[in-house]
């Protein structure tokens, strides 16, 4: 579930740049990049944590915030690292079965909450079934959990191709809530998964928290040029998002064909660059996409809740 394209040509240019100081430690504040960010996400620099990945970030927050017993409450299925890096902290993961059409049951969520729990992780849009959640309804979430002193994570990694919101409108909760974190990431839309570049959005204590354990020069020369780049760059992302959205919605549509001609072929709409499709045989469909047509798709019919799911990116 990676972008299939190369990042825009124009980056090379400046890497070849950045090569020539790989002689020097990065800039530790990682300013130039952190303006950038602000300014592309709609958020402020001070609200902005960057990192070697959001797989990174994530790891570090669970195990800044989640002490032995403690409970972590979060979809299923959903994103598998939620699950172990709980697990790593000593944390008890909660587990919200996804509602009837495959969506994060935020009243299930808030079911779940106990005396232990420390944190709650919305995957939006989910992975892997591609369900999205309106930034006003996670708003609502929010404000009944308020005084709970919970901190809500949401897993932002596919959120540049939501197209039913505008992208930054889920950067205002910062503002709004200081327990809300959203993790977002270079490894999807932007096509620079090998470069592990993740950022978190969030109120200046939990920036603070993260300033506290980090590794000074994390994030190398080249990562900070290239991501500096492509955000400064980001209209020419825009049609590649909107290409993937339009294929989305055709592949969906087609599927969706095949199951109205009385195939038995089960497909969820998606916000993501992946779709959800359940039919009979999957294991034995994925081997002959691969084996036969050369497409690689993800097998999840061993995940709890997935049998016959393959995830199509
Ligand atoms: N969150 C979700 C939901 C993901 O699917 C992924 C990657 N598969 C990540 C986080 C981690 O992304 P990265 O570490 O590449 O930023």
């Amino acid at each position: 579930n990676e972008l299939p394209w190369g990042p825009s040509e124009k980056l090379k240019g400046v890497l070849v740049d950045a090569f020539g100081t790989i002689n020097r430690y990065p800039d530790f504040y990682k300013q130039e990049l952190s303006t950038g960010l602000a300014d592309y996400a709609g958020a402020k620099p001070e609200n902005i944590f960057i990192d070697d990945g959001s797989g990174t970030l994530l790891q570090d927050l669970v195990r800044l915030v989640v002490d032995d017993g403690d409970e972590v409450v979060f979809g299923s299925p959903s994103f598998a690292a939620y699950a172990i890096d709980v697990m790593l902290a000593g944390g008890v993961g909660v587990k919200v079965p996804l509602d009837e059409s495959w969506t994060y049951d935020l009243e299930g969520v808030e079911n779940a909450i106990t005396d232990k729990t420390r944190m709650i992780l919305l995957c939006n849009p989910n992975n892997p079934t591609g369900t999205f959640l309106t930034t006003p309804s996670i708003r609502e979430f929010l404000s009944k959990i308020a005084d709970k002193g919970i901190l809500v994570v949401v897993d932002e990694a596919y959120r540049d191709f939501v197209t039913a919101e505008p992208f930054y409108e889920s950067s205002k909760l910062v503002e709004e809530f200081d327990n809300v974190v959203l993790l977002r990431t270079f490894s999807k839309a932007f096509g620079m998964a090998g470069t592990r570049l993740g950022y978190v959005i969030a109120a200046p204590d939990v920036i603070d928290a993260f300033g506290a354990i980090r590794q000074i020069y994390s994030v190398n020369v080249l990562t900070q040029a290239a991501a500096t780049a492509a955000v400064r760059a980001r209209d020419a992302y825009a049609p590649v998002v909107a290409k993937i959205a339009a294929e989305r919605e055709r592949v969906l549509a087609e599927l969706r064909g095949l199951a109205a001609e009385g195939l038995p072929v089960e497909v969820w709409p998606s916000t993501a660059n992946f779709l959800l499709v359940r039919l009979p045989g999957a294991t034995r469909v994925r081997e002959r996409m691969r084996d036969e047509y050369s497409i690689l798709v993800r097998d999840f019919s061993y995940a709890p809740g997935l049998a016959g799911c393959l995830r199509v990116t």
